[in-house]
């Protein structure tokens, strides 16, 4: 991408009016117009200890030029790359931020997953770039100034946040940002939303400022198209793609990284398609021998010509062909409808020519987006890549071959599993509303998700044949290593709903809020309620399907505490079947009127898959699946309550017209129990009546 100032674009410049250009540019404005890139190639210096020291080669991840370039171009808005590991990613964000600071010092925003990575950024890796550029580090505020997530460099403010830091996320307007790792982040901050539009609002207050977001992909289905010769990735249905980087990158220009075959001289994109292994070969014989095929002539490539295939490659939309190489002049011709925005040189047919690493944008489109296959690295052979694949694919673990896919080659992972549709669960809806009790109601129970930022919370009513009603569910906010926090979920829980008690109440007890050195609240919140709140864990695999295991005292002070351990794989697909369950049948399965897509689509975010060994194994395809873990541990805590033993209610009042609402008082016949036990032993062995 050119950084050009603004002047009227012309579609017959002389031939000589690059260099004309470039002329203009130099004389009329200031250095700091160079792209990150260019600043990195000119000013950064590698430590001793890094993989590659001495000063910074950007031929070495070269798609890492145009995707820096268009963050800082007034084009754009939004700029999105989607890649696989070990493509230089981290060191681009590092180029964009250094850049920022040391040319046109401006306020920019760092968001990463999580804490731990927003430190080990600000501790070691940033001080680390700082220190091998002088300029930056003589502008470093030292001392009191700088803090862990607050770096003041030459009078402008870089700040870290992460997901799970609404208040972070949404206090400092900033000119750039740069979201790392988009998809291992949730689609709900806090409440607030989606992440990446909570950080284009911190930088709409500023003309011309840019949000960057890089990730590898995660789960999703997307099928190629061929535009005059070259595959590409189609623009899947969004219904498709549970990937959040992706759905960003296929609203964007879709740019993707394109090689000149070294035989035929045709491009094409390099993507595992285009990897050839033979389905004999053990995962050895694939590292040794596996090569690229190339789509055009059927050629093969050795990962000996890999750095000529980057030297030669560039950015290709599939709004886009190509017209003519031109390796002379390094670069190729390319032919698009749209006017390119300014700088391009433009020939009578209407091709724009672009150096090797560059690419046309088109007119008016404010996201640019990228794709660069995980096999471009310089870091990792065509034979890495492919030991990994075969190796997954021989374990059959699709957590294993996931992230070869995801991480190894930065494609989509396409799970072909057995969850519903989040839409079936909107056939599950029945006539009553949010906190209604149903007739057929005979006891609650609730399950409790535990994150940094709150509760998630499933109420569900029970009947005879284990008819079940969602009575509610809803996310309690607020930051869950405060003491108020857990109080108001006690007082969220305390009086039922409708009259009926909250009979028992299980809690995920996986995540412990507040770190490593704070108590274990939620062991603390059991203790504090007796057993009406049981701490809760899931085991993959298990002889029964729960089972209660004493908690060592001194994690709890002292008090005696049981944890329940629940067979997850045996809930989840319990809860999938239900919602499978044909209408009207005995143990239907309900939820409430106006039920939110967000529950629908949480409740399905698993699929189970078999192993080839034929076990099972669960693989998350949305991000968010906490009311499904909910739904999961209110229906253990109904067995641990005896939903089995439920004998049929008497029919329904004939005077009752309004079918929705519970008319009788709940049941009397047992007593709810608060305070006491949960009865160990009998149906602590495992219940068989499914
Ligand atoms: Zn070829």
């Amino acid at each position: 991408m050119r950084q050009p100032p603004p002047i009227a674009t012309t579609t017959t410049p002389p031939s000589n009016y690059k260099k004309i250009l470039a002329g203009i540019v130099r004389a009329v404005c200031p250095p700091e117009i160079r792209a990150p890139w260019e600043w990195a190639n000119a000013k950064r210096i590698m430590p001793a200890d890094s993989a590659e020291p001495g000063p910074f080669n950007s031929d070495r991840a070269p798609w890492a030029k145009a995707i820096s370039a268009a963050h800082t171009s007034p084009h754009f808005d939004f700029v999105v790359a989607v890649m696989g590991s070990q493509m230089g990613k981290t060191e681009t964000l590092f180029n964009i931020c250094g850049h920022n600071f040391d040319d046109t010092p401006r306020p920019l925003l760092w968001v990463t997953p999580n804490r731990k990575l927003a430190e080990s950024i600000a501790k070691t890796k940033l001080r680390k770039m700082l220190q091998g550029v002088p300029t930056l580090w003589a502008g470093l505020a030292k001392g009191k100034a700088e803090t862990i997530t607050e770096k003041i460099i030459n009078g402008a403010r870089l700040g870290f946040a992460w997901a799970g830091s609404p208040t972070e996320l949404a206090s400092h307007s900033v000119y750039g940002a740069l979201i790392d790792e988009r998809d291992r982040m949730s689609n709900d901050i806090g409440g607030e939303g989606d992440p990446t539009e909570m950080v284009k609002a911190r930088v709409s207050n500023w003309v011309g400022g840019t949000v960057t977001s890089v990730s590898t992909p995660t789960v999703g289905r997307a099928e190629t198209e061929n535009i005059g010769g070259v595959e590409f990735w189609a623009v899947s249905n969004k219904s498709e793609i549970n990937s959040p980087i992706w759905q960003d990158w296929q609203l964007g220009s879709r740019h993707h990284w394109a090689w000149c075959c070294p035989h035929c001289s045709d491009y094409f994109i390099p993507r595992l398609d285009t990897l050839f292994i033979d389905p004999a070969w053990s995962p050895r014989d694939a590292r040794k021998n596996a090569f690229i095929c190339c789509p055009r002539c059927g050629g093969e490539i050795k990962d000996t010509e890999k750095f000529k295939l980057n030297q030669t490659a560039i950015f290709l939309s599939p709004e886009q062909t190509i017209e003519e190489t031109d390796p002379a002049r390094g670069g190729v011709w390319i032919k698009q409808d749209d006017a390119a925005p300014f700088g391009y040189e433009a020939r009578e047919s209407g091709a724009y020519f672009i150096d090797y690493h560059d690419f046309v944008p088109a007119e008016g489109m404010t996201t640019a987006s990228f794709w660069v296959s995980g096999l471009c690295s310089p870091w990792k052979s065509f034979g890495d890549r492919a030991f990994n694949l075969v190796q997954a694919k021989r374990k059959g673990e699709p957590g294993v071959e996931q992230s070869a896919v995801n991480t190894g080659a930065g494609e989509l992972y396409n799970v072909s599993g057995d969850a519903p549709p989040w839409e079936a669960v909107k056939e599950k809806i029945s006539p009553y509303n949010i906190n209604v009790i149903p007739y057929g109601t005979q006891f609650l129970t609730a399950g409790v998700d535990v994150q940094g930022d709150g509760f998630f919370i499933v109420i569900r009513g029970w009947g005879f044949n284990r008819e079940s009603w969602l009575i509610e569910s809803t996310k309690l906010h607020g930051p869950t290593d405060q003491e108020h926090v857990w109080r108001a979920l006690f007082d969220y829980l305390q009086h039922g709903r409708g009259g009926f008690p909250i009979r028992r109440v299980l809690i995920d007890s996986g995540f412990k809020p507040g770190g490593k050195n704070d108590t274990h609240r939620v062991y603390d919140f059991c203790v504090q309620h007796g057993s009406w709140v049981i701490p809760a864990k899931g085991r993959k695999t298990m002889d029964k399907y729960y089972k209660f295991s004493p908690i060592a005292d001194k994690q709890v002070g002292g008090s005696p505490l049981d944890l329940c351990l629940i067979n997850t794989d045996f809930y989840k697909s319990w809860v999938h079947a239900r919602i499978n369950w044909p209408a009207g049948e005995p143990g239907d399965w309900h939820v409430y009127q106006n039920i939110t897509d967000d529950y629908c689509k949480q409740v399905t975010a698993e699929s189970r898959l078999t192993r080839q060994n034929g076990q099972f194994f669960w693989v998350k395809i949305r991000k968010d699946n906490h009311f499904f873990d909910c739904e999961v541990l209110a229906t253990a805590a109904a067995e641990i309550e005896g939903v089995s033993l439920l004998a049929p209610l008497p029919d329904r009042p004939q005077n009752t017209n309004d079918q929705t609402t519970q008319t009788s008082t709940p049941p009397t016949a047992k007593t709810t129990h608060v305070g006491k036990k949960p009865r160990r032993g009998r149906r602590g062995k495992g219940v068989s009546a499914y």
